[in-house]
């Protein structure tokens, strides 16, 4: 195997052409391009999935356009709460962590958790020991303060009203995430959220759960989801588009479509996922208006898509 797939995707939504303004077009495409590139860096020196995957989203978690790390939505009691994990599809490893706070990568943390302790998942204040152990520095409040996420959150402050990153008239989920492979055949995935604004009573998504919103196998595929993460959680998303290909030997595309196009909507789900197979095809699929989401293959021009048109 001598080639590389990046796919990358930073939340899925109604994202219409109509509603962006030209400067925050050229912001999203640039932080997606800086992205991909990041990832796509790692590959091409021949570095393995994982690391590449790692590098992609710390750089969109670095971006407060997008609801994971820096950007994270204010929860109900205005602080942040984030979730992330990561898989490595060589020997279905996985980390992941849920309900974080002030940890500048989290899908670092959720490597972390795989590497250095015998579980898959930690959360909360047990997650943090593990970072304060780990030696995570703690960034404070401001690091993660954005004015308009803000301002979001005070619209629903109070209520019981539980919104996605942005509301019904802008709405999309800005969770990041990454699939890779590798030069040596390996596939990684991983993915990082804030979650919801206005979030409660220690909620959380697909986003940290291993076979919903992350997974990666070497002999099926690698998937990064986004959207209602409820919906993701009762499909077992990730792991289903897995399964149609080992099973019904369904290629990655029609395995996608399956998913996103006809299962997740029985169920009323939105959203979308970025998947890559180990012959690295890359699917894009979303059912939303659109998905922030980007792709390169090695040798060839890199892709950056927001609209579904
Ligand atoms: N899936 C994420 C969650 O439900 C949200 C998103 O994709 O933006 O936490």
């Amino acid at each position: 195997m001598s080639t590389y797939s990046l796919a990358i995707h930073g939340g899925a939504g109604t994202i219409l052409r109509s509603a962006m303004s030209p400067d925050k077009e050229i912001a999203y495409t640039q932080a997606l391009q800086a992205a991909l590139h990041a990832g796509e860096e790692v590959l091409r020196q021949g570095g393995v999935a994982l690391d590449a995957v790692v590098a992609a989203v710390s750089s969109l978690e670095d971006c407060p356009l997008f609801n994971a790390g820096r950007g994270a939505v204010f929860n109900a009691v205005g602080g942040h709460e984030m979730d992330a994990s990561i898989m490595d599809g060589s020997n279905r490893m996985a980390g992941a962590v849920a309900g974080i706070q002030g940890i500048r990568n989290p899908i670092r943390l959720a490597r972390e958790v795989m590497e250095h302790t015998e579980h898959v998942l930690l959360i909360s204040d047990g997650a943090m020991a593990f970072a304060d152990a780990r030696g995570y520095e703690r960034m404070p409040a401001d690091y993660f303060h954005d004015d308009f996420r803000y301002a979001q959150w005070k619209e629903v402050q109070g209520t019981e009203a539980v919104q996605l990153d942005h509301t019904v008239k802008d709405r999309k989920f800005g969770t990041v995430g990454a699939v890779a492979l590798d030069v040596h055949g390996h596939l990684a995935a991983g993915t990082s959220t804030g979650g919801m604004t206005n979030k409660k009573f220690g909620r959380v998504g697909d986003s940290p759960v291993i076979g919903a919103g992350t997974w990666a196998w070497d002999r099926t595929c690698a998937i990064s989801c986004t959207g209602s993460g409820e919906y993701f959680l009762r499909g077992v998303v990730a792991y289903d588009v897995s399964c149609l290909m080992e099973y019904r030997g369904l290629s990655l595309e029609a395995a996608c479509q399956e998913v996103i196009h006809k299962r997740l909507l029985e169920i009323n789900g939105d959203g979308g996922l970025i998947a890559i197979d180990r012959q690295g095809n890359i699917a894009l699929p979303f059912n939303t208006e659109g998905m922030y989401r980007a792709s390169v293959r090695a040798g060839e021009a890199p892709f950056v898509g927001i609209y579904g048109d």
